[in-house]
């Protein structure tokens, strides 16, 4: 059955390209029933942190991208790539390489003045009826793989289509290093192998990596082994058409959670970026699981559309269901200095704003006036709206407000439109005021909603104080 896998560095976040290969590595293995493995490339210990590795978990938790098993680290995994590389050596596909950098970068200089590709002339590599040199004294090796001579490697890609690469391009590559550090390439290659991974999903800067890897993989599971079908993906470019980067604004994944963006949202708009099902354009999980296809992905570069995300984040907010809207609610309420607890609450707010705000951070924001006192009014507002009459029309209305016996939408609405007849003015007469007097600005949901969800004493205090 489907095994996928997402490899990440931890150098940094889980920026947007990351985050799309991740998924559509994890749909494809949904979409099998098949099971998506999270794989750690840690082997750089120089560029990789703790907090990269705990800054892309968290990223791939908040968008729900779960994987199975345990979490593979390859710096954990140090002897099982020691101990295939005794096994590669001891059956002569692999060799130990005495030449020192300086020689191996003479030999590249010597191929390109012959016009040849750059590469390692094959001094130490063992051949039949060929004589070694003696090993040096003092020196720790190399170890080399014996790329096959002749041949092609072709690789199968899912999206970029068949690949043929002359094997004679190929270098011999260098598996682990004079202190017995493995490469990374190799490292991916035990490790796919290991993991029975089936389906290898990731960007297309890999690509140049696959026919070295295959060569290694067919060297370790035999020619007629099973080996992973690839898929490259294509980059994500910004609007200027160059790849995408911190300068087109947010990449880092966890800041359009900050900046209010649901990740579902979020998910719904790297599906269909490079993909698409028909004109469909948003999709629930479920929806992608079902129709997202690895071979249905477009082979050209993508450009992402700040405009278009905002808008798949409005229709996933308008149809989300108010309870799951409420967690996200907390977390934005909390980075705003609120700690609201009470989830039904938060749902009925939830409920109230979801049609209303662009992002989850808005949301936040606009309900802000229901933990906070008023403190001030914003001048604008009271400019435009607070005429002459409105004190006499506010104090109206808290004194039928304050004889409501059931606080809810319909007689909180009807006891406004009251007022609002009774003195032959417009709704716009009463309802400005009201908003300025409950919010400290012109700008909330519907009077009816602002005020039930306020609550009966918030609303009456804030009249009062707002007329006094
Ligand atoms: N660790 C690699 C990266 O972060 C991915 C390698 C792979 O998927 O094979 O770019």
């Amino acid at each position: 059955s489907v095994v996928t896998r997402f490899a990440p560095s931890p150098t940094g976040y889980l920026h947007i390209g990351g985050a799309r290969t991740a998924l559509y590595s994890w749909l494809h293995a949904k979409a099998s029933g098949g099971r998506f493995v999270l794989r750690i490339e840690d082997t750089d210990r120089e560029r990789s942190t703790d907090e990269a590795v705990q800054a892309i978990l968290d990223a791939m938790a908040w968008l729900n991208l779960t994987h199975d098993g345990e979490i593979y680290y390859q710096t954990a995994r140090f002897d099982r790539y020691a101990e295939v590389i005794e096994t590669l050596l001891a059956e002569g596909k692999a060799y130990r390489c005495y030449s020192s950098t300086e020689e191996v970068e003479a030999m590249r200089e010597a191929a390109r003045a012959k016009g040849e590709k750059p590469k390692y002339d094959g001094t130490w590599r063992p051949m039949p009826g060929k004589t070694l040199p003696e090993p040096p004294a003092g020196v720790d090796p190399v170890i080399r793989f014996a790329t096959p001579l002749d041949g092609d490697t072709v690789i199968h890609d899912l999206v970029k289509g068949d690949i043929t690469i002359s094997n004679t391009e190929l270098d011999d590559l260098v598996i682990a290093r004079g202190d017995g550090t493995p490469t990374y390439n190799f490292c991916v290659v035990v490790d796919d192998m290991d993991m029975g991974i089936t389906h290898v999903i990731r960007g297309d800067d890999h690509v140049n990596n696959t026919p070295r890897q295959i060569n290694i993989l067919k060297a370790l599971v035999g020619d007629d082994g099973e080996l992973p079908v690839y898929a490259h993906v294509p980059m994500i470019l910004g609007a200027d058409g160059k790849r995408l980067s911190k300068r087109h604004g947010a990449v880092g994944v966890m800041r359009y959670r900050e900046e209010g963006y649901l990740p579902e949202a979020l998910l719904n708009y790297l599906v269909r970026l490079g993909w698409a099902h028909g004109d469909q354009e948003i999709f629930s999980l479920e929806e992608m699981i079902a129709h997202f296809d690895i071979t249905h992905v477009q082979s050209g570069a993508s450009t992402f559309d700040p405009d278009k995300l905002l808008w798949v984040n409005q229709e996933h907010m308008k149809a989300a269901d108010p309870a799951v809207l409420a967690d996200e609610l907390v977390w934005h309420l909390s980075r705003l200095g609120i700690e609201a607890t009470d989830k039904s609450a938060l749902a009925d707010i939830a409920r109230v704003q979801q049609g209303r705000c662009k992002t989850m951070l808005e949301m936040a924001q606009q309900s802000l006036f229901l933990f906070t006192e008023v403190t001030e009014y914003d001048a604008k507002a009271v400019k435009k709206h607070m005429k002459a009459g409105s004190p006499a029309l506010l104090a109206q209305i808290r004194d039928r407000l304050a004889t409501l016996v059931d606080w809810q939408d319909e007689p909180i609405s009807a006891a406004v439109k009251a007022v609002a007849e009774d003195n032959e003015v417009g709704m716009g007469k009463v309802a400005q005021p009201i908003r300025i007097a409950v919010t400290g600005t012109a700008v909330s949901p519907s009077i009816d909603g602002t005020l039930r969800l306020l609550g009966r004493e918030a609303t009456l205090a804030r009249l009062d104080a707002a007329v006094a």
